[in-house]
């Protein structure tokens, strides 16, 4: 064999191999996965009693309310009805954020941090009955430890009746580490103090979970890159947002020429893809920043999302939210 095949050879094996590197994922309650062949398996509907109300997306109210995770139902309770099932870290990482108080719609909750995946991302475990309380932030956990235990403290409008307890489990990015900053400047804040700092769920955006549970091992980077862009904006800056330091994988172009950027954003808020924007580009706004694109065939669903406007060419309230907290430490 030439020494040209052989190398060949080799870095097919290399490129086959990449799976293997790939983020161990295990279900992140004690349910056995392998017992899972059906969404019903899985999921707990909202009173409407509709499987589909507890996946991602806008599936609440007839499609006009988001929810940015899953419902994972309970597979044992005690004898008051109340969940035994556990929470469990779902990959690799670290405590980043433990609330024990019923002070939200999540009730007590906790964030876990995954520094090493293809992209580092959160995941965020809510209404939990009680949390480990062993557990420290920074602390490393390994895939699979109990972070708390299933239940359904909420100080959400409506409570969740003990008969829908269940896990709420999001996965996703951080928008901006400026966002205590950007909530402290908003006029309707002024009576509400921020409880959760930049783990309150407006700077947490989340992706659908399915993307990166549905197997047990997942390239977090390809799995959010498979989210198709809805619409574009373009933005002129004076400083990288941090968005940007913390996700390098998601930008492309001369960083340190940036006089903006051009940015993808998925349907429900995500922002997927950053480009840098030279001084002279003609996408680059005069000023602030401006919406571009819009895919047409997910018009409607971005108006419900409210990121476009009701007219559906405007900026929607949820998309002015999301630019203006990811260019908080940027002006
Ligand atoms: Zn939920």
């Amino acid at each position: 064999m030439s020494l040209r095949s052989s190398l060949c050879l080799l870095s097919y094996a290399l490129l086959t191999a990449l799976p293997l590197d790939a983020t161990d994922v295990v279900w992140p309650t004690t349910m056995d996965r392998a017992a899972i062949h059906a969404p019903q398996d899985y999921l707990q509907p909202t009173v409407s009693g509709k499987t589909e109300s507890g996946s991602f997306g806008m599936v609440r109210e007839d499609g006009r309310r988001f929810h940015e995770g899953i419902d994972i139902r309970p597979t044992s309770v005690n004898a008051d009805g109340e969940p035994l099932d556990l929470a469990l870290a779902a990959m690799d990482g670290q405590v980043a954020y433990l609330n024990p108080n019923i002070n939200g719609p999540y009730g007590k909750y906790v964030v876990l941090f995954h520094g090493s995946a293809e992209i580092p991302v959160y995941t965020l475990y809510a209404h939990l009955a009680k949390i480990e309380p062993s557990l420290r932030v920074a602390q490393p956990l390994r895939r699979g430890t109990p972070i708390g235990l299933m239940g359904h403290t909420s100080a959400g409008v409506s409570p969740i009746t003990k008969d829908r307890s269940h896990l709420h489990f999001e996965v996703g990015l951080m928008l901006s580490t400026g966002y205590k900053l950007w909530y402290a400047a908003q006029a309707e804040n002024k009576q509400s103090a921020n409880l959760h700092e930049l783990y309150n769920g407006q700077n947490l955006v989340g992706m659908d979970p399915m993307l990166v549970l549905a197997r047990p091992k997942v390239d977090l980077l390809a799995a959010l890159r498979s989210q198709p862009t809805a619409l574009t904006v373009a933005m002129r800056t004076n400083r990288t947002p941090d968005f940007v330091q913390r996700y390098p994988a998601l930008a492309r172009g001369d960083v340190t020429r940036a006089a903006g950027w051009y940015v993808e954003f998925a349907w429900h808020g995500m922002p997927l893809r950053w480009t840098a924007l030279d001084a002279h580009s003609p996408q680059l706004p005069s000023g602030g920043w401006r919406l571009m694109e819009v895919d047409q065939e997910k018009r409607a669903q971005l108006i419900q999302r409210k990121m476009l406007g009701a007219d559906g060419r405007s900026a929607g309230e949820l998309l002015r939210q999301n630019v203006e907290i990811l260019l908080s430490t940027a002006r």
